[in-house]
């Protein structure tokens, strides 16, 4: 008996919606399973593509991305197959969780997961080796969650052979988010992106918003760059948005993510886009627990670019506060 089973026939022509089912028996249903929301739309011959959310449960505005497409695009509007996830990690999404409340597993630090490992294992295992099995692309829509909150980022790994990476590049310039982060050899074999390589796929990680609430403003900008991605490897031949401006191609580097040691309230001093130099004041870590307590002073220790900061006030030792980045250095294609 497996543990896992798909309603929607990944290989059947046509829209059609319903759910994996996730087994899990519990008291209150010993044969029961957990409903995780699919759709696979499939016409004729052309490039299978998937895009995911809710991965990481807290972060909406992919969930409602992936729902706008699974409402508005129909088989005769594509050719090729689209598979819709909007709930990846389906524990963790209904809980507003990064992750699962029944294992606490964070799914992207799963993969390739295990087919008789926990529920968010076995989900994992099951993306990867069913839903991706022969996809091209692949993109993951992220966000802060909760905690943080992002600038529109796609982040790729450098990977592949030439004629691979030609086609990741298409991808990433035609999304043409703010900007595109690239990772050299770093091993990241637990994310989903690595899963979508290893079937072969361009595979494409994107964090948009944050902050426990779904941006709106993001969620359209990125919805007009899907189906102008879609337009470009001719799944999709409707008109769309042309992009307003190319991607800004950066980099991360060791120290440009900056955490706090002390424990207290986060007053940012900057703010998501601003360029900032090597010392530069970024936020105080207020301590009001204590009287007379000076604040903590938070100095940049590089320059950068802030695509990423904190979004709430209560911090502990070891949160990251800003995540700073560079153009881009190295050799990509
Ligand atoms: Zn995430």
């Amino acid at each position: 008996m497996s543990l896992i089973s798909s309603e929607v026939d990944f290989n059947a022509q046509g829209k059609h919606s319903g759910y994996i089912r996730l087994a899990h028996s519990v008291s209150r249903s010993a044969y029961g399973w957990l409903p995780v929301p699919v759709v696979s739309i499939k016409r004729g011959k052309g490039p299978k593509i998937v895009v995911m959310a809710g991965n990481h449960g807290d972060e909406y505005e992919g969930q409602v991305i992936v729902q706008t497409l699974i409402n508005t695009l129909e088989a005769d509007d594509i050719e090729g197959q689209l598979i819709l996830l909007p709930m990846a990690n389906f524990p963790a999404a209904q809980a507003g969780m990064r992750t699962s409340p029944l294992d606490q597993v964070n799914m992207n630090r799963t993969f390739p997961g295990d087919p008789q490992g926990s529920t968010t294992q076995v989900m994992a295992h099951f993306i990867e080796t069913v839903v991706l099995l022969g996809a091209d692309y692949f993109i993951d829509i992220h966000s802060g969650g909760q905690s943080l909150e992002y600038l529109p980022l796609a982040m790729a790994n450098i990977e592949g052979d030439d004629a691979h990476q030609q086609r990741l590049k298409g991808m990433l310039d035609s999304l043409a988010l703010t900007y595109t982060m690239l990772f050299g050899d770093d091993d990241q074999s637990w994310f989903s992106a690595a899963g979508a390589y290893r079937q072969g796929a361009c595979a494409v990680t994107v964090e948009l918003g944050g902050g426990g609430r779904v941006n709106s403003k993001y969620r359209a900008m990125f919805q007009s760059a899907l189906l102008r991605f879609f337009s470009a490897v001719k799944l999709y031949s409707n008109p769309v948005e042309e992009m307003t401006q190319a991607t800004q191609y950066v980099e991360s580097r060791r120290g440009q993510q900056v955490f706090s040691y002390v424990n207290g309230l986060f007053e940012p001093l900057v703010s998501l886009g601003d360029s900032v130099e090597e010392g530069q004041l970024l936020a105080y870590i207020h301590h009001p627990e204590t009287p007379l307590s000076k604040a903590t002073e938070i100095f940049s220790s590089c320059a950068g670019s802030v695509i990423c900061q904190r979004a709430m006030a209560p911090t502990q030792r070891g949160d990251c506060l800003f995540e700073l980045v560079s153009p881009y250095d190295g050799q990509f294609l």
